[in-house]
């Protein structure tokens, strides 16, 4: 079967990268296959010595020129890397389908060639963007000129890993910073690949550092740095928060978070059903919902929820689930035993507190960590399948009779990442849109055709800052004003 492959013959890329070096270790975490819960590796955790390591080496190789080189010769190399990146797409779509929740059919031409574009995007931007010149009176002259930080630390988490690597690395590098980054513990195995083949572009060895470790170990050792000058991190709102005390106990310096979140979409009494169903279950049902943008909580005007709520039904079938390395498989994993513990616990809960499961609620009796794509109505605002991030293939569907009902009811006292609208009245599409207090608006679609070009990032603790798009070029570097007198 084409992409198939035998996860037992890859040879997996472990241990930190530093110099362009890959250091050989055997102890760590016991890592295992969500598709089937085999323990299969270990990932090393790297103390604060070995992260004290790459840190240096990263300022080393950002100072010996990166930064000051003219800006079109980090373009090269950055497209030169997007190149291999997609030339490597089928060996590094099966590095992240062997340990991730991805299905390999849909990464080399999804994730991996998205990277690779998105690269090639702040690549361009390296000789593109600069300071500001000031209106200022004659006889003077007032200007920023721009420069890099110099070492920026990112973390990402496991749910995406290539797109999140790419995120963190493309502006950082364009922008002229040396980066160390740290992945997932339990999806570490793509980055490192990406690393090795920037060097193989012609990025300095250096320039990507890459530890491998869990949070309260390498992460706090990474954001704790003093020669760590940024930090981007991706994950959820609690690793955010401990990071962002971590950074304060140590100092400070600047930090992009993209957080979790808890999506609404509001669909409308004169809304198409059909599209307002194919957008909001697939939104919950790609990567079993395991994404940050997941759309998990549907409020429906009472009149049309019956008949959404059929429609929903239909298409929340797993489709084709399997093991990530089988080229068929299109429905996903759940990360791990745990996790698929905690979403049926919230489940659990919502029933006792009334909910009725529509569909799913289950997990699924095969191999691996599966479980059924869920509906539950008749959940309470306050019931935590409707506060807490599940981070599972779980929908809530609530019901109003009014826009302000409506609107109150999508309004979340944390999250604030996304939100969708489906109506055919394009003046309550857009009262609404600009009431909804959420980073990424979408407005009869829901979380496809997310442009590179435009940023992305939450409302309230959904995050701070963005990824992507111009704003993701500029956080990656400092401004310094400079007043002249002629
Ligand atoms: P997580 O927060 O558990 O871990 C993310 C990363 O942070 C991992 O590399 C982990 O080792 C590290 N980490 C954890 N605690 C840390 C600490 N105290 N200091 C430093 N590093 C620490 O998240 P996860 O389970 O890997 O990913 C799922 C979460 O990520 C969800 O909440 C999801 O919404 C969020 N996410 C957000 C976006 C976005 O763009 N907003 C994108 C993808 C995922």
């Amino acid at each position: 079967m084409t992409n198939s492959f035998d996860p037992d013959s890859i040879e997996l890329p472990i241990g930190h990268l530093i110099d362009g070096e890959l250091l050989p270790t055997n102890d760590g975490l016991a890592m295992h296959r969500p598709s089937d819960g085999a323990e299969y590796a270990h990932c090393p955790v790297a103390d604060a010595e070995m992260v004290d390591r790459a840190v240096q080496s990263a300022r080393r190789a950002q100072a010996a020129g990166w930064g000051s080189a003219v800006p079109r010769d980090r373009t090269r190399a950055l497209q030169r890397w997007a190149d291999l990146i997609e030339s490597h797409a089928r060996e590094l779509a099966q590095l992240e389908a062997l340990c991730s929740t991805r299905p390999v059919s849909q990464l080399a031409a999804g994730d991996i060639a998205v990277t690779a574009e998105q690269i090639r995007f702040f690549a361009e931007l390296a000789d593109k963007e600069g300071g500001d010149l000031a209106p200022t009176a004659q006889g003077s002259l007032g200007m920023t000129v721009t420069e890099p930080y110099g070492v920026v630390g990112a973390i990402t988490p496991w749910n995406f890993p290539i797109s999140m690597a790419g995120w963190k690395l493309g502006p950082a590098l364009a922008a002229g910073n040396a980066v160390v980054l740290k992945p997932s513990e339990m999806t570490p195995f793509s980055s490192i690949r990406m690393a090795q083949l920037a060097v193989q572009a012609g990025i300095p060895a250096g320039l990507i550092n890459v530890v491998l470790g869990d949070g309260p170990v390498t992460g706090t050792a990474l954001t704790g740095h003093g020669q760590i000058a940024k930090v981007s991190f991706t994950g959820s709102t609690a690793a955010g928060q401990a990071i962002m005390g971590n950074i304060a106990r140590c100092g400070t310096k600047p930090v992009t978070l993209e957080l979790g979140g808890k999506s609404p979409q509001i669909v409308f009494a004169d809304a198409d059903l059909d599209l307002a169903a194919d957008n909001i279950a697939r939104s919950i049902v790609f990567n079993a919902g395991q994404a940050c943008v997941a759309g998990s909580r549907v409020i429906a005007h009472a009149s049309i929820a019956d008949d959404l709520a059929a429609r929903l039904m239909a298409r929340m079938q797993p489709d084709r689930p399997g093991p990530t390395w089988q080229g068929d498989t299109a429905y996903s994993p759940i990360i791990s035993e745990k996790q698929r513990q905690r979403i049926a616990g919230i489940l659990g809960q919502a029933v006792d507190g009334g909910a009725e499961v529509l569909c799913g609620g289950h997990a699924l009796d095969r191999a691996g960590y599966f479980f059924a794509p869920t509906l539950l109505d008749g959940v309470d605002q306050n019931s935590p399948a409707v506060q807490q991030e599940i981070f599972g293939p779980v929908l809530t569907l609530q019901r109003f009779d009014t826009e302000e009902e409506a609107l109150a009811l999508s309004d979340h006292p944390i999250y604030g990442l996304c939100a969708g609208i489906f109506t055919r009245d394009l003046s309550r599409a857009l009262r609404a849109m600009k009431r909804v207090q959420a980073g990424t608006v979408w407005i009869n679609r829901y979380g496809r055709s997310r442009d590179h070009i435009l940023p992305t990032g939450g409302y309230r603790q959904s995050g701070i800052g963005k990824d992507l798009g111009r704003e993701a070029y500029h956080a990656n570097r400092q401004s310094k004003t400079v007043l002249i007198d002629i």
